[in-house]
């Protein structure tokens, strides 16, 4: 598989109209990849011109064959799975077992839709008059843009992009600066597959802002779907607003892990270990808060340090390394801050607690007991490999807790009561909830979530209709 390092527009490979380059790291070692195009607006712009320009010939190919090329896109993806995974480790420095499990769950999308692009049907309704005939068809939206986040470099793109093009779409993404090169890999396999010119282009940046504007206020997109910060996630929304764009926004968590004093202790430190080292505590639907009930705390916490302590951290590229660095120091001073905070408020480190002896964006593994709500740890989303741990004593308070943030993705709880697990499922304020269970993203169900986590769905029966339109078409005989 060939590494790129410039944009993909309209099918070619593109410097930057200004021919700005900025480098990227291996996070890990510090090492230099590659020199990438830094685009700007007029970039951007060229690209939703291609987008635009490709979209009456894309959206009219007959579904089975567009079925077919995303199918082929999904067999290059899987054939070249070593490859891309390396390269992901590379550039965000998760392991590359977890790499590796990364594409496939992002070309499980691409094989998803690829089913889903045969099945976009409208319905025909009763009539109004003895003369008329209703019906509804389903439409592309058009014109598509995409920013994603470095945490699934992979994925984040083809769960957006994969229904876009299956409803008939055209695409530019704009990946995280950190993580371009496996979005380039991605163009270069679709070209490969035979995706046409302009139906998927992607266009690198250092700077989100300035390419992020175009692509959330250009008259021509008429769709924006966004995964990342809540923050950044509140400035496409105003900006799309100008011209009335529908959007999509996965946007941040703060999940909360409760272990009732009936669960399973073993399968939940199981659990919890899955759900929250998963890339070293950076993604969305990372375990966040730990509510444990008072009786089963001391167990619980005990068992937990024990497995963190024997996790493997070090270079992701590495075979047997459990845990790779963050993604930069910026990010590691975030986690070590609300370390810092809560040890300072009458937190107990079990283990871990400071920056790993590796240095750089190397942090412990580390469990925190006697943690309270009011606690910065707790209010934050910490993405960062840490266990913070505070106790309950009553199902009513611990769902008064677990809703009390502007958050709502994914929640879990660990209980063998048949009862709660339906009571406390139907009262937790999220988008998605694990019972028994860390581990809940598939291409199979649509993940999203509510209040300040998001809106809309991806995955799933729900995830293409993001990307069509219903009309309506009313036929009179005349
Ligand atoms: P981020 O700072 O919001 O960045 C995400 C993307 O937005 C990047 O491509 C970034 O580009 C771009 N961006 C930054 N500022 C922008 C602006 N003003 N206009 C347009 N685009 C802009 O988020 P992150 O730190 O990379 O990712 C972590 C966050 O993503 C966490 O909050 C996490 O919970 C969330 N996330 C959510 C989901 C989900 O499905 N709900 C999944 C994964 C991650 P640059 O890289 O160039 O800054």
């Amino acid at each position: 598989m060939n590494i790129f390092k410039k944009n993909y527009i309209n099918g070619q490979w593109s410097d930057a109209l200004s021919q700005k380059t900025y480098k990227v790291n291996n996070p890990a070692t510090q090492e230099f990849i590659a020199d990438v195009v830094d685009s700007g607006k007029e970039d951007a712009e060229k690209a939703v011109q291609s987008a635009h320009a490709a979209l009456a010939g894309w959206s009219a190919v007959p579904p089975k064959e567009k079925a077919n090329i995303l199918k082929a896109w999904f067999n290059l993806i899987m054939e070249n799975q070593e490859a891309l995974a390396a390269l992901m480790t590379s550039e965000c420095g998760k392991p590359l077992v977890e790499s590796r499990g990364e594409v496939v769950y992002g070309a499980s999308f691409v094989e998803w839709n690829a089913e889903e692009a045969k099945r976009i049907s409208g319905m025909t309704l009763p009539a109004t008059a003895a003369n008329k005939r209703l019906m509804t068809i389903r439409q592309g939206v058009g014109v598509c843009t995409a920013i994603t986040p470095w945490n699934f470099p992979l994925a984040m793109i083809t769960r957006k992009c994969a229904p876009a093009i299956a409803a008939g779409c055209t695409v530019v993404v704009k990946p995280a600066e950190s993580t371009p090169l496996t979005a380039l890999a991605l163009a270069g396999l679709a070209a490969q597959a035979g995706i046409p010119e302009g139906v998927f282009n992607v266009v690198t940046a250092s700077s989100g802002a300035e390419v992020g504007e175009v692509l959330s206020t250009h008259p021509f997109v008429r769709k924006i779907s966004f995964t990342g910060s809540t923050a950044v996630g509140k400035i496409l929304l105003k900006q799309a607003a100008g011209t009335v764009k529908r959007v999509s926004m996965e946007l941040g968590g703060n999940a909360p892990f409760i272990v009732f004093d009936d669960a399973d202790i073993d399968a939940a430190v199981t659990g919890a270990m899955a759900s929250k080292f998963r890339n070293t505590g950076q993604t969305c639907v990372c375990a966040n808060r730990f509510y444990v009930h008072e009786s089963v705390a001391s167990e619980f916490a005990e068992k937990l340090s024990k497995r963190v302590s024997q996790l493997v951290i070090g270079d992701g590229s590495k075979e047997g390394v459990d845990q790779g660095p963050l993604i930069n120091i910026a990010a590691i001073d975030k986690v070590d801050s609300l370390v810092t905070d809560a040890l300072q408020k009458g937190a107990k480190c079990l283990t871990g607690g400071k920056r790993h002896d590796l240095g750089g964006s190397f942090y412990e593994p580390t469990v925190l007991l006697n943690v309270t709500p009011q606690m910065s740890i707790s209010q934050n989303e910490i993405f960062g490999p840490v266990v913070s741990i505070v106790t309950f004593s009553s199902q009513e308070e611990v769902i008064d807790l677990a809703n009390d943030t502007v958050y709502g993705l994914a929640a879990y709880f660990y209980t063998r009561d048949l009862s709660r697990a339906i009571n406390v499922s139907e009262q937790l304020e999220y988008g998605m909830v694990g019972i028994n269970d860390g581990v809940i993203s598939t291409e199979i169900a649509p993940f999203g979530g509510v209040k300040e986590s998001g809106l809309g769905r991806e995955g799933g029966q729900t995830g293409i209709d993001e990307f069509l339109e219903t009309k309506y078409i009313c036929i009179s005989e005349v």
